[in-house]
């Protein structure tokens, strides 16, 4: 098969024209042949993940799904360009259908997303996200939805008709200014909070179902030492924190923080990461802190159970 040339990222003439610009993003749009993928790996648990767009926004210095781009071009710049699955929501139905009469007594259980943020910013624009939503709750599946974007409570109106629903809201790190190293294009932590306190508070119990809300610090960024105590006072919000390694290794192509701009970033908070007790110290204080909250480790985070 051909490959996909687009425009701006090849010397030839491109196959993939730019369907319009979004900050400062260039959004291209394809046809998808299958949107529920197998899932594998970390989260082999689940039947399939659901990504409604390829590349993401968000740029996050540490991403693994960079080393899924169409071309090392485009890994290189990671974070300017969006691949619209324009044809989504078609393809879903009829996959779910066919799920259905394949498996009539079983819901599937779907992972979104797991190489793209479903809510980042192109989707207060296009609403691919919420078509999906839509075609899926029918299918009454067991959901989680991964995410570090207000953008999600757009959606509370349809998130609250999912039976099994658990939302993932990433949040690496309790300082700004870290945030704003590793992840500067992304939404301010207190944004993320406050996402999930909306959705907590509008999510009435008599008319629909509430999700389970996890919090993940995945990768485990540094948070400085004058704002852990205040940061993890934040998460009770939570009945789940997730935490997990930073790996900044180009060894590990697929874990967290391969990219080179992540490793540089590394060093620069040496003093967190040349401490070897970092990593425990803080999951401790997690553990002595928050009573009610269920706290894991890793893929044991990510389970919808
Ligand atoms: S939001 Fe998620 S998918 Fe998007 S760049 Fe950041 S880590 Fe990657």
């Amino acid at each position: 098969m051909a490959k996909t040339l687009f425009e701006g990222y090849c010397t030839c003439q491109p196959t993939s024209l730019v369907r319009e610009t979004f900050g400062n993003t260039q959004i291209y749009g394809n046809k998808a042949k299958s949107i529920l993928t197998k899932a594998t790996g970390f989260i082999a648990a689940y039947d399939f993940t659901l990504n409604p767009y390829r590349g993401c926004q968000y740029g996050c210095s540490y991403c693994y799904a960079a080393a899924f781009s169409p071309n090392p071009k485009m890994r290189q710049d990671w974070g300017n360009w969006v691949i619209v699955k324009e044809n989504a929501a078609e393809v879903l139905e009829k996959e779910l259908e066919a799920w259905c009469n394949k498996n009539p007594n079983q819901a599937p259980t779907i992972y979104m997303s797991s190489v793209t943020d479903p809510y980042q910013p192109i989707e207060s624009k296009c609403g691919l996200t919420r078509h999906l939503l839509e075609v899926m709750y029918p299918y009454s599946p067991t959901l989680v939805i991964q995410t570090r974007s207000p953008i999600i409570t757009r959606d509370i109106d349809i998130l609250q008709r999912f039976k099994r629903l658990r939302i993932n809201m990433s949040i690496p790190t309790g300082s700004e200014i870290v945030r704003r190293d590793f992840e500067p294009r992304s939404p301010s932590i207190k944004a993320r909070l406050n996402a999930i306190s909306k959705i907590k508070q509008n999510i009435n119990p008599a008319k629909g179902f509430v999700p389970k809300i996890s919090i993940t610090i995945t990768p485990l960024l540094p948070t400085l030492p004058e704002d852990e105590a205040a940061f993890i006072e934040k998460l009770v919000i939570a009945n789940r924190v997730v935490i997990q390694e930073f790996h900044a290794s180009s060894s590990r192509s697929l874990v967290a923080g391969t990219r080179k701009e992540a490793e540089h970033l590394k060093q620069k908070y040496q003093w967190w990461y040349n401490e070897p007790v970092t990593y425990n110290t803080f999951k401790d204080k997690l553990l002595a802190r928050l009573t009610n909250v269920e706290i894991k480790e890793g893929k044991d985070g990510f389970g919808y159970e």
